[in-house]
């Protein structure tokens, strides 16, 4: 699997456009790894994770063929991870010489936005399906499972466990340590990928809730180790930055460098 990162910023993106924070202008200044837009990956250049309004941005910066993804998976809808409505840009008359329908995956708030932003354009241009938690989707070759995720009290947020030619990617933000019975699905499984989010910062509890903080993300890292479910470290890429943790990229590389977790940037590509 190739995964590719197109963003990695909390919903604020980082820098904020409208902060003048200390971390703001020093994102500015420095620039390279420190300009972050919202949080997203492709996967082997035809499935995408979350669409947010930087999508179009973030495939001409990287050069990315957006008519060649075939199948989105949404986590939730909070406006950093999907913004159906960008998507009317490939309906019929907007979009030409494309073959195939972009699959759209979430929970049934995701359908309900999606029906909403893109019904009258629909066509044979997308395809709706809904998913559930613990309910797997097979998508070609692959196993996709929907599990359970901390972050919306008043949503169903999910992450995404996905099994592709023999590997296994584990999408897991946006939430905070994972409910019980997630960490259920997971024991007995192996992951070859890890991607957390890392939004709390540096302070917070071992178990936060909502998003992660550095502490859980340990804590994570050592309840994966313990199951045996992750036992390469390296393999956990963390992602969903703020301002509001007033570090840059090279502060998030010293505090992780010990633990061996990797720290995602923008344009990052992967092997697994
Ligand atoms: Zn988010
Ligand atoms: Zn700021
Ligand atoms: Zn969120």
């Amino acid at each position: 699997m190739k995964i590719h990162f197109l963003g990695t910023a909390a919903a604020e993106g980082f820098p904020n456009v409208f902060c003048r924070c200390e971390a703001c202008l020093a994102s500015r200044r420095l620039g390279g790894k420190n300009i972050r837009t919202r949080a997203s990956v492709i996967v082997d250049d035809t499935w995408k994770f979350d669409y947010s309004a930087d999508s179009q941005m973030q495939a001409l910066r990287d050069q990315i063929d957006m008519g060649q993804i075939e199948h989105l998976l949404v986590t939730h809808t909070h406006y950093d991870h999907f913004y159906p409505k960008d998507l009317i840009s490939r309906s019929e008359g907007f979009t030409h010489v494309i073959d195939h329908p972009l699959h759209i995956y979430g929970n049934d708030l995701v359908m309900h936005h999606a029906r909403q932003a893109l019904g009258q354009y629909q066509g044979d241009r997308f395809a709706f399906q809904r998913m559930k938690p613990f309910q797997p989707a097979t998508i070609g070759s692959a196993t996709v499972t929907p599990l359970p995720a901390d972050h919306d009290p008043m949503e169903t947020c999910l992450l995404y466990f996905v099994e592709k030619d023999g590997k296994t990617l584990f999408y897991g933000n946006d939430t905070g340590w994972f409910p019980e019975e997630t960490w259920m699905w997971l024991k007995g499984k192996k992951i070859d990928m890890a991607i957390l989010d890392c939004t709390h910062g540096e302070t917070g509890n071992k178990r936060s809730r909502g998003h992660m903080s550095a502490d859980t993300i340990l804590e994570v890292q050592q309840a994966f180790a313990q199951e045996r479910i992750l036992t390469e470290p390296d393999r956990i890429y963390l992602t969903h930055f703020t301002h509001n943790s007033k570090l840059l990229h090279d502060d998030w590389e010293r505090l992780f460098e010990p633990y061996g977790i990797q720290i995602a940037y923008d344009g990052l590509t992967v092997h697994i």
